[in-house]
């Protein structure tokens, strides 16, 4: 798939099949109304979405955001151009619904001896059907007065090293990359930067997930400074990775980027889209 613009390119984004809050026909729409050409839906764990899109005017790539860790950091693979039937996915998906239903009542035990009740079932109503995660205790926590704000849930007990960053349901890295490899699938290293990882460790990371089977890094996720950009794809090229971008869309307003709106992948990249 050449010469199609980069703007009109986001290859990373969510709906309410797991924690943003558009359906997959208001991002489709929405995504059309910017302009995107070239669109994927990366719910987390999960590619319901897909069974909801009717039609579109835009090319949909089928892909996913899958949840894993490393060391001790956690860390998000996605996978791109992905055969949404193949056994393999729908493994994966399977196996990680399950380890967020566990870590889910395991987030809950330890709000439980903060003294946060009812939390499980809090965040499952908000999760409704679909895939529960932190951001949806998060709205609990808000809810119940427990906390003044999402951030401020995420700061006190959700995120990274706090109570409710429970880690080891998930499948492993390798398993993540082979689940994707077997679905004909790209596996791309999302939003690399967050992790705040040194570059000796990002550089052993990516050692170990190209060792994996893993392709492509995100060299622009949302909205980055022009060196962390600069960074990331002379570090893709040192690595002969494939170049992904995506905003990481999860809502209008409040996400990290809007639809498409990223700076562009250097012309040194090997877009990864040159390669479905
Ligand atoms: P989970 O998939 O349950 O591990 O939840 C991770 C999701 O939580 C991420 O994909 C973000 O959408 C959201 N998130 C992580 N950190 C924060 C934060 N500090 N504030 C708001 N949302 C966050
Ligand atoms: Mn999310
Ligand atoms: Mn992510
Ligand atoms: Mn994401």
């Amino acid at each position: 798939m050449k010469n199609i613009l980069l703007m009109n390119i986001d290859l990373h984004t969510h709906t309410n099949a797991s924690d943003g809050k558009l359906t997959p026909a208001e991002l489709l729409q929405r995504a059309e109304d910017r302009g995107i050409r070239l669109l994927s839906i990366t719910d987390h764990d999960t590619v319901a979405a897909y069974s909801k899109v009717k039609y579109s005017s835009l090319t949909l790539v089928p892909g996913i955001e899958f949840s894993t860790s490393w060391n001790k950091t956690g860390i998000h693979i996605v996978g791109l151009n992905i055969d949404l039937q193949s056994d393999s996915i729908c493994t994966g998906v399977n196996f990680q619904a399950t380890a967020r239903y566990k870590r889910a009542e395991e987030i809950a035990t330890k709000l439980e001896h903060k003294g946060i009740r009812n939390a499980f079932t809090g965040a499952q109503k908000i999760a409704g059907n679909n895939n529960i995660g932190r951001p949806h205790f998060a709205e609990y926590l808000v809810q119940t007065g427990a906390c003044a704000s999402i951030e401020e849930a995420f700061k006190k007990y959700l995120g990274s090293g706090k109570a409710g960053d429970i880690r080891k349901y998930w499948a492993a890295m390798p398993q993540i990359i082979k689940w994707i490899r077997t679905a004909n699938g790209i596996a791309v290293l999302a939003h690399p930067l967050t992790y705040k990882l040194t570059r000796m460790k990002l550089s052993m990371l990516l050692d170990e997930f190209i060792a994996a089977g893993g392709q492509a890094i995100e060299v622009v996720s949302g909205k980055q400074m022009p060196h962390e950009t600069q960074g990331l794809a002379k570090l893709c090229n040192q690595k002969k990775l494939m170049a992904s971008c995506g905003s990481d869309f999860h809502q209008p307003d409040k996400s990290r980027a809007e639809l498409g709106q990223f700076p562009p992948l250097p012309d040194t990249c090997n877009p990864v889209w040159e390669n479905f």
